[in-house]
């Protein structure tokens, strides 16, 4: 365990400690029945998005639900359901967080439970206001996706993207910081390397020092749905390639034992591996969050997991449990 999350879980509450134990003897003992509540959380503030990246299912239109953001109250829904017992809140899943206006008010009731909460964006919200917002809320960390260092290279794939707002939404953020005398929240930039822009990963870390950002992330490029697009934009190179370095996955899934993804009207899905939502599991808002974690269909689905992984379609593509990320260098 890392040195952070055991700090973590020290000092974290009995609730806390023992759901999280039952939730790792359930997937220990690979029973499909788990008692208690999701010890993580991944949640969806909207799902539209101001970018139009052609591997995404929002940028693409492969998803053809509704446009919508979560309401406030609903989020405090699920925090007054399982906030006693989660530890981490991932504050996106499909569409760009930063398009739901109440994200700042959302994350400060799920510090209010003392869950480590993490958001991520395309950069091009970072105004000053919500930058103040974002450092006055209590948010743990912010990645900020962006995958080339100049215009030119960047709209390769982020199509829409403005290179140079984004840097200076992260210059605010840095310096706002500064002002404050804040450690949080922890800046990680995030480089998807992709065949485009392999030439310009090796300068990333003097890029990301330069911003003064706290950590630099290179991440693998993956696709849920798109497959037939992934060679478009996969790295020639092996060391950078998520599929070609891939040789064994593990056969078990830890993540359907600690958590959840809640889109933004309330339905749970397994992981972020369905964004058309094929293996729904219920709907928090129509119940609640333990109905759903405790309930047939997501034991059903657990069962088919153990069964066989590679029976289970949105489980085909899936990387859960290889190394996808890798830190250029990290001052957090
Ligand atoms: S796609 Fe399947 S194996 Fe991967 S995290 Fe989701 S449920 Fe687990």
């Amino acid at each position: 365990m890392r040195l952070d999350l055991l700090k973590r879980f020290v000092f974290s509450s009995p609730k806390k400690q023992i759901n999280l134990l039952k939730n790792y003897w359930a997937y220990f003992i690979g029973s499909p029945r788990v008692g208690g509540l999701p010890s993580r959380l991944m949640i969806e503030p909207a799902n539209f998005c101001n970018l139009k990246c052609p591997t995404c299912p929002v940028g693409n239109g492969a998803i053809k639900k509704a446009k919508g953001a979560m309401s406030l109250e609903n989020f405090q829904k699920i925090i007054d359901e399982a906030g006693d017992y989660l530890y981490h809140l991932t504050l996106w899943n499909w569409g760009e967080p930063f398009l739901n206006r109440e994200l700042a008010r959302m994350i400060k009731c799920a510090r209010q439970k003392n869950i480590y909460a993490v958001t991520s964006t395309n950069g091009h919200f970072l105004d000053e206001k919500s930058c103040a917002d974002l450092i006055d809320c209590g948010l743990n960390e912010l990645i900020i996706a962006l995958d080339g260092l100049s215009q030119e290279t960047l709209s390769q794939y982020r199509v829409g993207a403005d290179f140079k707002k984004i840097v200076q939404g992260i210059k605010n953020l840095v310096e706002l910081k500064k002002a404050k005398a804040s450690r949080y929240p922890i800046i990680q930039l995030q480089f998807i390397a992709m065949k485009h822009n392999q030439p310009e990963i090796g300068k990333l870390e003097e890029f990301g020092r330069s911003l003064g950002v706290d950590k630099a992330v290179l991440k693998t490029f993956g696709s849920q749905l798109d497959m037939g697009r992934l060679k478009e934009f996969e790295p020639t190179e092996k060391q950078f390639s998520r599929y070609a370095r891939q040789a064994k996955r593990k056969k078990s899934c830890r993540n359907i034992y600690l958590g959840m993804n809640i889109n933004y009207d309330g339905t749970a899905v397994p992981c972020c591996y369905d964004p058309l939502e094929s293996q729904a599991l219920g709907n928090v808002f129509a119940s609640s969050v333990k109905e759903v974690w405790q309930g047939k269909k997501f034991e059903n689905f657990r069962q088919a997991v153990i069964k066989s992984k590679n029976a289970v379609s949105i489980c085909a593509n899936c990387d859960y449990n290889a190394k996808i990320r890798k830190n250029i260098y990290n001052r957090a």
